[in-house]
């Protein structure tokens, strides 16, 4: 297995890590402040083609694939995982009518979302249907032309600033996927959830009443909802989140280290303590297992892998990624001291982002549940 970086996706690579630094990097301290959504920066990721790597050219994507699109998750998360996460959010619509939507839906809607002039959110998760998706209760009901959607989602990234909702409904006994584009009737963002973390990325609730969406708004045929769902949520959000983890790591090892060699005690940077080298050792060997378990599920989907072969690989890195993430992000603080904790050196900005990734994308249970279960015989 080949795990290098073709000429092409190294100079993605030094692209997006221009931009992180040199467009995203200053704006950090305003978004964690207003907990804003940072539209320009969106739309300047979409101008490089990054929000569009896994789709393909007649739709407005690059068709550069899952490896290049892990790159630019791990150099934006590394300055800053709230953008990263955009990946993880802003994709799972695209992935979700790109593999499985008509030919009308790909031209109408892809285009525009992969250029950021417009942005998607997928609603799956409701209070009584998290880990468990087949307990939500949202139904969508055909009556004529249109079907007739109840119910309600809550933790759906981005949604109030979304010009479509993709969501799963109850269709009699099975599941379907919709969407439903910002001001139709009877649908509603109702409120933002207070986060911790991903501060540029809302999370909310959202409210459908008797709302009436066209017929054609049905993604895929109806009955194949949730297999469309757990197809889209691990080749899209389980990638992107285990991609955020691991970007953001790198970003609180690179702090982390950089302050160990400049902040001097007993009349030597403290990177020359043991101690301090032996943590700086093992947040950089973890982070470099975890990107190998990042890297490599992203390459079997390039080499056109079956997505539900790979579920358990991919459960494997977002397992992986985001426990590493969390104990890189620890280990930052604890060798900076009281810095740590400092908003102005940002180390503690990677670890409340990671914190967040526990769950987004399934929590580290049914990663577990994923993976054993492709091991029991
Ligand atoms: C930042 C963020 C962004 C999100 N964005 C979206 C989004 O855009 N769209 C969307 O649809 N959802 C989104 N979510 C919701 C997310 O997918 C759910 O939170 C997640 O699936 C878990 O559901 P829950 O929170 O209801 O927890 P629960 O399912 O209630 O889980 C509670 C606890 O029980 C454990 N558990 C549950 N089932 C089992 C089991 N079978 N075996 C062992 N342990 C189990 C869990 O691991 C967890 O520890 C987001 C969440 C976050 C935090």
């Amino acid at each position: 297995m080949d795990f290098s970086f073709s000429r092409e996706q190294e100079m993605l690579k030094k692209a997006v890590r221009g931009f992180a630094e040199s467009n995203v990097a200053p704006r950090v301290p305003e978004l964690e402040q207003k907990g804003a959504f940072p539209f320009d920066l969106v739309k300047g990721m979409g101008q490089m083609g990054l929000l569009g790597l896994t789709n393909s050219r007649p739709y407005g994507g690059t068709g550069m694939g899952y490896m290049a699109r892990t790159i630019a998750i791990e150099e934006v998360s590394r300055i800053y995982p709230s953008l990263g996460f955009f990946f993880q959010a802003g994709n799972l619509f695209m992935f979700a009518v790109e593999g499985f939507g008509s030919e009308d839906q790909k031209r109408k809607y892809l285009p525009d979302l992969c250029k950021g002039t417009k942005i998607s959110s997928f609603g799956v998760t409701e209070q009584m249907g998290g880990s468990d998706p087949s307990a939500m209760m949202t139904t969508s009901k055909l009556d004529g032309e249109s079907y007739v959607v109840n119910g309600r989602k809550s933790f759906i990234t981005n949604v109030e600033v979304a010009d479509t909702l993709g969501f799963v409904a109850k269709t009699g006994d099975s599941f379907s996927v919709f969407f439903v584009e910002k001001g139709t009737k009877g649908y509603e963002v109702t409120r933002r959830e207070p986060r911790p973390g991903l501060r540029c990325m809302p999370v909310n609730e959202l409210v459908f009443s008797n709302c009436k969406i066209p017929k054609g708004n049905l993604v895929g045929e109806e009955g194949r909802g949730m297999a469309i769902a757990i197809t889209t949520i691990s080749v899209i959000g389980r990638t992107g989140a285990a991609g955020v983890a691991l970007g953001a790591a790198q970003g609180a090892f690179e702090g982390a280290a950089k302050f160990c060699n400049g902040r001097v005690m007993y009349g030597k940077p403290i990177s020359n303590l043991q101690a301090i080298q032996f943590m700086l050792a093992d947040m950089s060997t973890d982070i470099e297992a975890s990107r190998w378990l990042c890297y490599r599920p992203a390459w079997l989907l390039d080499q056109g892998k079956n997505p539900r072969e790979i579920g358990p690989d991919i459960a494997r890195s977002k397992l992986f990624a985001v426990d590493m993430a969390l104990r890189t992000c620890l280990k930052a603080q604890e060798v900076m001291g009281a810095y740590g904790q400092s908003p102005e050196y940002r180390v503690e900005i990677f670890l409340r982002d990671a914190i967040e990734l526990l769950t987004a994308g399934g929590t580290q249970e049914i990663m577990r549940l994923t993976v054993g279960r492709a091991l029991a015989s």
